[in-house]
């Protein structure tokens, strides 16, 4: 609940004014709700306009995507670009392609993006962006006549001073290799860090594909250690999602002693006793975009639900999950407690409604929060900025070893926050709070400007 009165009327202004974009309000009521302690030690905030400003985005450019498939049929799709806040960095943020995306998903990821970029300690400003778009089915020439007609528009806008996208869901390497071989050619200009997650041959990072799902599992592993005095090591883990953070969170997962017992994709997910085998899901997903329902072709001990909800009543002790936004909603939650879960840790943005979020607090489960959990990926995306800045590319070991320390950081900032607002242990709290005590100091150093 927002107690504090001129949060408040920040808010249920922005409601009557945004009524029509439920998951924004969502992300934006959960920051609020976490920093009135903050905001009222500072009534400087008050006087500066900073809660009004913090939650209206720079600019949103929105514009027409015409692509041409290949029977020759045009077809037009939306693409969008929200910069959110620059006061720390230029924007940076990936694109989705998801017949889903809307502006107001759009703005709960950049709003979301702004405080786990500043949590990650590197001076990126958050954005969002993406597309109505739906790469699945699609062959490769007409993902790339899509990628190269989204960056026609998207260039003039982004830079690498101004705007740095990477990718998101339904937009990997393929996708980005697309896109900035466009933007390379519409500006005549070679500037790496404009785009992060590209492949390695053209200045991409290694560790950047696991970062996510590698870092979500070392900010587990450290809450763990420092909150339970426990480890992975003999857990069963759920997790949701068979996409890029997905497959890396099993990964991690697994090598820490876990026992990776589910995946899945939005038709359904596959439980598998004997953990699950990675190799076949990488080759599945990364190599021959397959369904994860092919599973049980192969893995006779397996079984398939055509129910992508139902995995979270799959009995577990830790669970990840790393599809989408919402994908946890009270009822979930409370399966989660009756199997078992003790510690829910986000890999993908927003996966629990604030409904789930309270079933999981009330049952002492130890919760990770997205912009607390999932920052790795972003982070390495910082770190491929600055090894592009240095013309050098770093070690797999080198990066991974930076993100294991950003993860830890994260953590302890995310805890320390949390003492300091009078609700230790309550993570979402901490990150909230640490996450915008940077950002809000910037805003208001730079004057009002924005
Ligand atoms: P991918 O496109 O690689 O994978 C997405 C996975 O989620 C797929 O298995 C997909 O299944 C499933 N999924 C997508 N939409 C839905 C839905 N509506 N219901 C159920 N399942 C769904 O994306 P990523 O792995 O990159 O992203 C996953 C999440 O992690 C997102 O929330 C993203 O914002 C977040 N994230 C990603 C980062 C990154 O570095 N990639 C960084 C930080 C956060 P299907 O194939 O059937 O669509």
């Amino acid at each position: 609940m927002i107690k504090n009165a001129y949060l408040n009327r920040v808010y249920e202004e922005l409601a009557l004014r945004n009524a029509h974009e439920p998951e924004y309000l969502q992300a934006v009521k959960e920051v609020l709700e976490s920093i009135q302690p903050l905001v009222e030690k500072h009534p400087e905030y008050e006087k500066a306009d900073l809660i009004e400003r913090l939650v209206e985005p720079e600019r949103i450019i929105t514009f027409r995507v015409p692509w041409v498939d290949d029977s020759g049929n045009v077809h037009v799709n939306r693409g969008y670009r929200v910069q959110f806040n620059s006061a720390i960095g230029p924007y940076k943020g990936g694109l989705r392609f998801h017949p889903s995306v809307n502006q107001s998903i759009l703005k709960f990821l950049g709003f979301e993006q702004v405080f786990k970029n500043s949590l990650t300690t590197l001076p990126m400003g958050g954005g969002k962006g993406g597309s109505d778009f739906d790469p699945k089915g699609k062959s490769d020439m007409e993902v790339m006549r899509f990628c190269q007609s989204f960056m026609t528009e998207l260039y003039r806008h982004i830079g690498q001073f101004v705007d740095c996208p990477a990718g998101d869901i339904g937009v990997g390497a393929r996708e980005v290799g697309y896109m900035f071989g466009q933007y390379r050619r519409l500006t005549n200009s070679y500037q790496g860090g404009m785009m992060t997650g590209k492949g390695l041959t053209y200045g991409g990072s290694l560790a950047r594909k696991q970062a996510t799902g590698y870092g979500l599992c070392y900010f587990t592993a450290e809450a763990l250690k420092c909150m339970r005095n426990d480890s992975f090591a003999g857990k069963k883990v759920v997790i949701s999602g068979s996409g890029n953070v997905a497959i890396y969170a099993a990964e991690k997962a697994a090598q820490l002693g876990g026992t990776v017992i589910t995946m899945s994709d939005s038709a359904g997910y596959v439980y598998d006793p004997n953990g699950i085998d990675l190799d076949y899901v990488k080759d599945l997903k990364e190599v021959r975009r397959g369904r994860i329902s092919e599973y049980t072709t192969s893995h006779p001990d397996a079984t398939y639900v055509a129910d992508c909800r139902k995995v979270w009543e799959t009995p577990c002790d830790i669970a990840l999950p790393c599809a989408t936004q919402n994908e946890i909603d009270a009822e979930s939650a409370k399966a989660l407690v009756k199997g078992g879960c003790t510690v829910v840790c986000e890999g993908a943005n927003m996966p629990s409604t604030a409904e789930a979020i309270s079933v999981y607090l009330e049952n002492g489960i130890l919760y990770g929060p997205a912009k607390a959990s999932n920052a790795g990926g972003v982070a390495t995306s910082g770190l491929e900025m600055s090894q592009n800045s240095e013309r050098l590319s770093w070690t797999f070991e080198e990066v991974d070893s930076k993100l294991q320390e950003i993860m830890k950081g994260i953590f302890h900032a995310s805890y320390d926050a949390s003492v300091e607002a009078g609700s230790t242990g309550n993570l979402m709290v901490g990150a909230n709070c640490a996450g915008f005590l940077k950002v809000a100091t910037a805003m208001m150093e730079q004057g009002i400007c924005y």
